[in-house]
This record gives structure tokens, C-alpha cells and sequence, in this order.
């Protein structure tokens, strides 16, 4: 996440109270879009396999404290996941010293959907939820998933260099063709999770697919909201975006806990780490369910 603080004291706490009227909204205007990918079944009858809570906690828990031992920290923790050989490849983004880290899992079809979470902390704080907690649980998502064929392929990719200014996602995306783009049925971004429950940032994700995950999350009783940040902040998904991929993306983030971000407050002690294990859980099911119902 990319906090954007205005310069003028007067300015910021104008824009601060511009967001406080968009945050904390629940979920309603997403649940008439719901019916149109399909209403859900219920979680169980929708196949992926749940990864423990024990290796969730491991693997958050493991935050490398700089950028240099993040990168090679999250291939090793791909490879551990069952990513390996050449379904998991590095990336080079030109001008920056690591790449972006991708994990294929090949599909039936092309249709694709891609998964992404940055792995780069600023240099205060241990960044471990920004964005360590979107970064970890790809490899989680990913064992979630690959346990059984899919329809979609799925790309996970840990960005570089979201704090510079979403340098790894503009490269990747500059990277897509033509058909890549059309191919893509959704963009999944996740960062900064485990501050709280699971919320949508609704003006960076597609309706549709924001009323889908506001379905699974009805259907497993999981509590979801609305909270926009787009005064004070940016991610990954802003990149998918200005090609007309269709997005959602997930935080934790709220008012209460705004504080937290890029700063030393930004550790384990910030982690509550039950509501990030249900987000885990929410996600997982979200993206078995997605697979089936997109084209
Ligand atoms: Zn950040």
C-alpha cells in the first residue's frame, strides 16, 4: 500500500475526512451484482485445500526485515508450497535491483486469472502486514488451488517495488499483450491484510467480481466491507486497472488502523491473527468458486 500524504496540514485533514464518509460502508450496492456470476454453494462444495492456521502463522510470521532477503524468501517459500522448476520464474523489471517472482499453474482453458501481492517494505517498520501478509499467503493460495486440475490458469505474482510507485505491476503489465489482457478474467490484488476483517477497495475492483466475493463471504459467514482509500492511498491494482483488466481488491484497512502503515507499529503485534486466517479462508474459496464460474 502507498499511503499518499498531501503536503499542507490543512489539505490533510480535509482529505482525511473525505475518506472517513467513504469508509465503513458495508457491502450493500455489490449484492445486486451477486447473481450475476452465479450465487454460490455453500464453501465445502467448492474444491481447494485448506492450508493450517500453524503454516499461515509460520509463514506470516517469517517477515524478512529488508528487501534483499524478501525476494529469495518468498521463492523459497513458493518452492516449499509445491511451486517449482519452470512454473516458478523471476521476472528482471528493468531499473530495479529484484524482480517480480511469478508462479504459473497451468489451466485448462488460457482464460487466466492473476493473483498479486507486492513483497517490498518501506524501510521503517517490519512490513509485515505491508505487505508481507498479501506477499506469504500467495504461496498458501497457490497450495490451496493447485491441488486439483483448474479451468483457469492462475499466475501468482509477488510485485517488487510497489512502494516506489507500483514499478513491478506497471512493468508486468507492460509486459501483457494484447491477447494476455483479453484473456484475463480477473486481477486479484491483495495488500495489507490481518488488521482486521476482510474489505474491498470498491473503486479499484470490478462490480462483478466484488459481488462475488461478497456472495462466498455470505455463503461462509465471513464479514466483509466496503473501504475505499482512494484519497489517501494506492496499490498494485491501479496498474490492471489503466488496461481495463478487471480488478478487486482486498485490504484490512480502516480508519482505526490507518496509523499503522509504514511505520514501526507495523509488525506481528499489529496482526490479529484470526480475522486474517478467516481473509485466508475467504480468498481460497473465493478463488476455487471464480474458477468455475468465469468463461
Ligand atoms: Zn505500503
Amino acid at each position: 500500500m502507498r499511503p499518499l500524504f498531501p503536503a499542507p496540514i490543512r489539505e490533510r485533514s480535509r482529505v482525511t475526512r473525505v475518506w472517513l464518509i467513504g469508509a465503513m460502508a458495508l457491502l450493500g450496492a455489490a449484492t445486486a451484482h451477486a447473481g450475476q456470476v452465479g450465487s454460490p454453494k455453500p464453501a465445502p462444495a467448492v474444491g481447494y485445500t485448506l492450508v493450517s492456521r500453524e503454516t499461515i502463522e509460520a509463514r506470516l510470521g517469517a517477515a524478512p526485515r529488508n528487501n534483499q532477503d524478501r525476494e529469495p524468501a518468498i521463492e523459497s517459500m513458493f518452492e516449499q508450497a509445491g511451486c517449482k522448476g519452470s512454473d516458478l520464474v523471476e521476472q528482471p523489471v528493468k531499473h530495479e535491483r529484484f524482480p517480480n517472482v511469478i508462479c504459473h499453474v497451468a489451466g485448462s482453458t488460457d482464460s487466466t486469472i492473476i493473483v498479486g501481492a507486492h513483497f517490498d517494505k518501506v524501510s521503517r517498520g517490519g512490513g509485515v502486514v505491508d505487505n508481507w501478509s498479501g506477499a506469504s499467503l500467495l504461496t498458501s493460495l497457490f497450495e490451496s488451488l493447485h491441488d486439483r486440475p483448474r479451468k483457469h490458469t492462475f499466475i501468482f505474482v509477488s510485485f517488487t517495488a510497489e512502494e516506489e510507485g507500483l514499478v513491478g505491476s506497471k512493468f508486468y503489465v507492460s509486459r501483457m499483450t494484447p491477447d494476455d489482457i483479453a484473456r484475463t478474467r480477473a486481477m486479484v490484488n491483495i495488500d495489507t491484510l490481518a488488521l482486521g476483517t476482510t474489505n474491498i477497495w470498491l473503486t479499484h475492483s470490478d462490480r462483478k467480481l466484488a459481488g462475488a466475493f461478497y456472495a462466498v463471504a455470505q455463503s461462509m459467514k465471513l464479514p466483509v466491507a466496503i473501504v475505499n482509500a482512494d484519497h489517501v492511498g494506492n496499490d498494485d491494482s491501479d496498474s490492471f486497472l489503466r488496461r481495463k483488466v478487471p480488478t478487486l481488491m482486498l485490504h484490512s484497512i480502516t480508519n482505526r488502523t490507518f496509523h499503522v502503515l509504514h511505520t514501526d507499529d507495523d509488525n506481528l503485534s499489529a496482526v490479529r491473527f484470526g480475522d486474517y486466517y478467516d481473509s485466508y479462508r475467504l480468498i481460497a474459496a473465493y478463488l476455487a468458486w471464480i474458477d468455475t464460474v468465469l468463461d
